[in-house]
């Protein structure tokens, strides 16, 4: 459901093709497996042996679990993998669209079909241990893919690329000689604008997540399609959340997870993470860019925003 591209710089021009057909091949094996859209992915059979009997998966589909299991942890639940029923609940990924506001009772009746803790996993065994609980892999599989695709063009070789998928990226080497990778960082009230641009240095990656993009309207009013597991409303009051990471699957899952905790609660969890830089914009006018300690070494605002930059202090 998004988009994937890979650029190499000119003078491996040579290895495109080869590079491309490795990176089509990679991602098309994950979604294979990852997939909520893709009925006999393992995913969607571990969703419907929910409450039923463990399963076996693949090596790739427990890694992908287990780390989605450790950011739930770690983000005391910000992140939750079993967020598919308040997903579509809100109508998002093949839920039924909402005709109005639901009422706090309904809210919570799916609020018990929500928490990683009934995800378990051992011996390459999983298992949703309730029935109606589903796994939705969206806040973190595209990182993971990233990261597999990243994988396997450094093994054949190739020095200088950058793999995007839906905008979680990773890169290494350089665009040209001494020009390093640049990405440009989406002003979220204005499409046709950049904040900044972010230089990644060898083999970082990137993540962003936005309220623009993914949404719907209920009673006139926007709703985005991350969900606050803990309240079971979508979230309010963010509008982007940037992460530049060791890894994309770290970027992509924080991204999730910062958006969800907010300005003040991911604090403390990112004292802990002192690899994962963040760039925080809040949904409110005029538009303000919160850096968090070290966001600022591979961030360069725009002119236009240079007044609007501020340092977060977290200690
Ligand atoms: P996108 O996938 O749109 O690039 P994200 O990486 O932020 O953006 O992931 C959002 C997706 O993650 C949602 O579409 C949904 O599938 C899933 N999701 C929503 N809320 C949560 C949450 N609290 N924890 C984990 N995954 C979530
Ligand atoms: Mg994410």
């Amino acid at each position: 459901g998004t988009f994937a591209s890979l650029t190499v710089s000119a003078e491996e021009e040579a290895a495109l093709d080869a590079a491309a057909a490795l990176t089509e091949t990679t991602l098309r094996d994950l979604d294979n497996s990852l997939s909520i859209f893709k009925p006999n992915s393992e995913i969607s059979r571990l969703n419907r042996s929910a409450g039923t009997s463990p399963m076996q998966v693949a090596e790739q589909t427990e890694e992908v679990l287990r780390l989605s299991w450790q950011y739930a942890d770690v983000t005391g639940g910000a992140f939750d993998p079993t967020v598919l029923p308040l997903v579509q609940f809100w109508g998002f990924n093949k839920g039924p669209p909402l005709s109005a506001v639901p009422d706090s009772a309904a809210i919570r009746s799916v609020l018990e079909r929500v928490g990683y803790r009934h995800l378990s996993l051992t011996n390459r065994m999983a298992f949703v241990d309730r029935e109606g609980m589903s796994v939705d892999l969206g806040g973190i599989a595209k990182g993971y893919a990233v990261d597999a695709c990243y994988q396997a063009l450094v093994s054949n070789g190739v020095q200088n690329f950058m793999v995007d998928l839906g905008g979680n990226i990773r890169c290494r080497g350089s665009a040209q000689p001494g020009r390093p990778w640049s990405i440009g960082v989406r002003d979220p009230f204005n499409r046709d604008r950049i904040i900044g641009a972010i230089h990644l240095a060898a083999g970082m990656a990137v993540a962003t997540s936005g309220n623009y993009e993914n949404f719907v309207m209920i009673g006139g009013k926007r709703y985005t399609h991350i969900m606050d597991p803990r309240t079971g409303w979508p979230v309010e009051g963010v509008a982007s959340v940037t992460v530049i990471a060791a890894t994309a699957v770290e970027a992509d899952a924080m991204s999730t997870s910062v958006f969800v905790l907010g300005l003040e609660e991911s604090k403390p969890i990112l004292r802990r993470m002192p690899n994962c830089h963040v760039i925080f914009i809040p949904d409110e006018q005029p538009v303000r860019v919160y850096l968090f300690p070290g966001a600022r070494e591979h961030f360069t605002a725009d002119p236009a925003f240079d007044g609007e930059i501020i340092d977060v202090a977290t200690e």
